[in-house]
């Protein structure tokens, strides 16, 4: 396999193969005690072995009885679906009402955005398209909407029959500012902000700089494969989780950390953070994704090539926005899959 272009992946080799090596036994029973304990899930228990891991009841339950509710470490709704469903951005309900879930769809689709323009590869996305086209019903060819309604539902001043039936979350905006992100309660609101959203936001209190470069690598994220959004998410959720891992660590120690321990100290620190991560962390993107059909098998070897350098040119734009020295290692794990 040719050497990674990317220096920090030299730099840093012995913090990532670390970071990248499979948790002990002993490491992940004590992850999953701690979490079933705050979780406070106490019928539950995980067991695992050498071909993966496994949920298990310890008691009988019924039909429809909510057993375990997971957390989401983090998610991202497909940008081809961004255009028909407006949700919350931590829980992915709907939000608003009905009247602007319609509006703003028919509203985007009438700008001519439709799930097509949004996805460049999707199969299924082009079959919509062509039923659309067949049936004449594509919103974008034939909009007999007036502005004016759409405008009416959007902000809700125009009801559907029945909609009341059906209450929506008031929509909650991004605390930094942003256009893109929003939220069906403040308490959405600001876990994301807390745990992902603060590092890679694009509103009033992002500086214009991480701004512009936060624009670029999600602009390349849409064109090439939006799974670095759900990369880039992983590294903030670390960098952020290792910040307030050491700030209550420094708090909570008497002892200066002295300056030959501190790089020890902080790779043990970051490997705490990103240890939710690593307890479903099987193999690196580009080893892992599934070979296209008009791939040769002989043709593999350079494929999975290309697709690294794909991600090395998306991890480029990301580090212009969010680079924390302190958590280099972690960055370099971008396209971890699970
Ligand atoms: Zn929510
Ligand atoms: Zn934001």
């Amino acid at each position: 396999m040719e050497a990674s272009p990317c220096p920090l992946e030299v730099e840093f080799s012995n913090q990532i193969a670390a970071l990248l090596a499979p948790p002990s036994s002993k490491s992940i029973q004590e992850y999953y005690d701690g979490l079933l304990h705050e979780t406070k899930s106490h019928f539950i228990r995980v067991e695992f072995n050498e071909n993966g891991k496994g949920v298990f009841s310890n008691r009988d339950f019924k039909e429809e009885h909510l057993v375990l509710k997971d957390q989401m470490l983090v998610a991202a709704q497909h940008s081809s679906n961004k255009v028909d469903c407006f949700v919350c951005s931590r829980c992915f309900c709907y939000i608003g009402s009905v009247e602007v879930q319609i509006g703003r769809k028919l509203y985007l689709e009438s700008l001519g955005l439709t799930t097509m323009d949004c996805d460049h590869q999707s199969e299924d996305q082009s079959f919509l398209q062509e039923n659309d086209d067949e049936t004449g019903s594509s919103a974008h060819k034939n909009n007999s909407f007036s502005m004016d309604v759409l405008q009416l539902l959007m902000d809700g001043n125009l009801f559907l029959p029945y909609s009341k039936q059906f209450t929506l979350p008031t929509i909650v905006a991004c605390p930094g500012g942003c256009e893109e992100e929003h939220y069906c309660s403040k308490l959405c609101a600001d876990i994301d902000w807390d745990t992902v959203h603060s590092l890679l936001c694009t509103g009033k209190t992002s500086d214009s700089f991480r701004q512009a470069a936060l624009v670029k690598f999600t602009e390349h994220a849409n064109r090439t494969n939006d799974i670095f959004i759900l990369a880039a998410k992983v590294i903030s959720f670390t960098i952020l989780r290792y910040r307030r891992l050491k700030r209550s660590y420094l708090e909570g120690s008497k002892q200066p950390i002295l300056n030959e321990a501190e790089g020890q100290s902080n790779l043990c620190i970051l490997s705490e953070a990103w240890k939710p991560v690593a307890m479903g962390f099987k193999r690196r993107w580009w080893d892992c994704i599934a070979l296209p059909d008009d791939i040769d098998s002989c043709q593999e070897a350079s494929f999975r090539m290309q697709i690294r350098d794909l991600a090395f040119t998306s991890l480029q734009l990301l580090k212009e926005a969010i680079f924390d020295v302190e958590c280099a290692p972690c960055i370099l794990q971008e396209s971890t899959a699970w």
